[in-house]
Formats: C-alpha cells, structure tokens, sequence
C-alpha cells in the first residue's frame, strides 16, 4: 500500500507530493517545488522523520513551478530525473519561463535522465505507479496512476471544477480536453484526482460537474 503526503509550497501555490511505501520505505518525490529555505527543510524533515529512501524523482510535467528543485532533489539524494520526452524543451527553458511569470531563478535546466511514456510502470516499494499521457496543458504531461490504492496524481492536467490552461507554449485545448475524457475520466469513480495546484477532488465529482468537460 503507499500513502501520499502533500506539501503544499509558495510558488503559484504548487502542490508537492511524496509518493511512499510505509513498510519498504521507498518514497517518490514528484513535482518539487521549494524555493524557500524553510521548505527545503520541511521536505528534508519529513523523508528523514519517516525513514525513507528516496528512489524516484518524476515531474508531472517541466512548468517552472513543478521543477524548480529538481536539481536539488537529484544531487541530495542521487536519483535521475524522470519526466516525459516531449516536455525536454520546457526544461531547458527554466531560466526563459522564470522571466516569462517573473520569478528569481538561477540558471536551473533541468535534463531529464530517464524518459517516462504512455504505459510505464514505476515501482515504489511494494507499489506502482503507471504513467498515463495527458498531452495539452504541455505536450508531455503525464498523470500517475496508482490502481491498489485508487489515487491519481494529475500535476495541472485536471483541478477541481477546471482544467489545467493551455494558452503556454506547446498548449492545445481540444487536446487536452480530449485525453482528460479519454484518460482520465475513464477511471474509477472514486478514484482521488490530487492536482498541482489546490484540493483534491475525485473523477466521479468531475465526470458530474466539471464545466469543461461537458
Ligand atoms: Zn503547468
Ligand atoms: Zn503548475
């Protein structure tokens, strides 16, 4: 069984989730958005309070907001950088997107070591999660599934009563529109959807009442 614990950080409000095995103590570590000292350290804290080895490091997608520690994260616990192909431009391009929303950033590319795909299957523990392929809010976000344990962490594909903006470069709407019903709201209704950004919400809340997705 793996659990899931939020943090939620500063910049644009990023959601940061550790993924983890509370018996084999393997945790992933997804979306990392600290860009303040004391976030650094509540993550740090809680890897170290809990026991856990951190043995993946996976982006949802490469915004600014989801990947600004992946560095960070790589060096401290030496694990690769796990994200989708088709977002490689996005992470060379930390640096433009931090002046593009106005943030300080320091020159922070970020490469991805281990391309992830439609299918994939990551092992966390005695857990996995599999990779689902949500193309539209960026051409390589991805979704990852865990079936046992009925949870969906969709980065900024999907939110509670929206969807995720597709007016950044390598946006398409109707893309993006068209795999979320694809999916996305194919899964099990009970199925929890956690989002980038904001609260939880589940597929059959959004299957009912989403306006975008009517
Ligand atoms: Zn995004
Ligand atoms: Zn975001």
């Amino acid at each position: 069984m793996l659990k899931v614990a939020r943090f939620g950080f500063y910049m644009f409000g990023i959601n940061t989730y550790v993924v983890y095995d509370p018996e084999e103590k393997e945790a992933a570590i997804i979306d990392p958005g600290m860009s303040r000292k004391q976030e650094f350290d509540a993550l740090e804290k809680f890897i170290e309070r809990e026991g856990l080895k951190v043995t993946h490091l996976i982006n949802t997608h490469l915004h600014i907001d989801h990947a600004i520690a992946d560095n960070w994260v790589k060096a401290k616990y030496g694990v690769p950088v796990e994200a989708h192909a088709d977002d490689a431009m996005l992470g060379e391009r930390i640096k433009q997107q931090a002046q593009m929303f106005g943030v300080q950033a320091e020159d922070v590319a970020v490469e991805i070591d281990r391309p992830l795909k439609e299918g994939d299957i990551i092992k966390i523990g005695s857990g996995e999660l599999k990779v689902v392929h949500v193309p539209g809010h960026s051409p390589g976000s991805i979704c990852l599934y865990d079936e046992a344990d009925s949870f969906v962490i969709v980065g900024d594909a999907l939110f509670q009563g929206s969807i995720g903006r597709t007016d950044l470069p390598g946006g398409n709407h109707r893309q993006l529109v068209d795999a979320i019903k694809n999916k996305l709201l194919t899964l099990p209704k009970e199925t929890m959807v956690l989002s980038g950004h904001g609260d939880a919400t589940t597929i059959g809340r959004e299957w009912e009442s989403n306006p975008y997705l009517v």
